[in-house]
């Protein structure tokens, strides 16, 4: 049986605009100057640590574990401010590969209580905490095991939770460093090349590179009937 895992930020939830022009923001106003298409480059997908660990290095200062619950703050603010919206087409591919009864995950390398800020708005009519509770039993996050993309062993937990074998095992991502998780994990990737350019997604290693969601889906049906 195929299992289909889903990255959350990027590829389900448009969070990353948001994300990545705030920490964009905090780069600056620590005395490294980022622009928000250089957050893209530097930032997206890598795990909040790392990035705090970057930034120490670039500034010369310690930040250490505030920076990152200042960093949570203004990021829910901002996202309560402006909303999450979900990824266009994504709704779509939910209620294909439900139809399908294809098993699906989702596998984020934020944590659970970010996953239920973002996905938690979308559908609430439809589901009992919205997409959050779509996936319920079937959401994992690298803060569960403690290792982050590009390690691959969140594909490989996630794979293993819902009783699949890595080689039966599709991601699907947005970022550099989930296009390397999953091939280390011995899976195919399809990349969603939105804020991150095909080429990048490509040379990463993705399997195929899509410029849309229903691209994504159409793949998916090819791979998969
Ligand atoms: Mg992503």
């Amino acid at each position: 049986m195929p299992l289909v895992i889903l990255d959350c930020d990027g590829v389900l939830v448009d969070s990353e605009r948001i994300t990545t022009n705030l920490l964009a923001t905090m780069a600056t106003e620590l005395g490294w100057p980022v622009t928000p298409a250089q957050s893209i480059e530097q930032f997206k997908g890598r795990d909040l640590h790392e990035i705090r660990d970057l930034l120490e290095h670039k500034t010369g200062t310690t930040l250490g574990d505030e920076f990152i619950t200042r960093y949570r703050a203004r990021m829910v603010e901002r996202f309560e401010r402006q909303g999450v919206p979900p990824i266009e087409g994504a709704a779509d591919l939910l209620d294909w590969l439900d139809d399908a009864e294809i098993t699906h995950a989702v596998a984020s390398n934020a944590p659970h209580k970010k996953m239920q800020l973002t996905l938690g708005t979308i559908d609430r009519s439809r589901w009992a905490n919205g997409w959050f509770g779509r996936f319920e039993g079937r959401r994992f996050s690298a803060y569960e095991i403690q290792r982050w993309k590009p390690d691959p062993a969140l594909f490989l937990h996630a794979a293993a939770q819902m009783g699949s074998e890595p080689a039966a095992s599709i991601v699907v991502e947005d970022s550099t460093s989930g296009v390397e998780a999953a091939v280390a994990a011995g899976m195919r990737v399809i990349a969603l090349a939105d804020l991150t350019s095909p080429d990048t997604l490509a040379a990463a290693g993705a399997t195929e590179v899509c410029r849309s969601m229903p691209e994504v889906a159409d793949l998916l049906r090819r791979w998969i009937d």
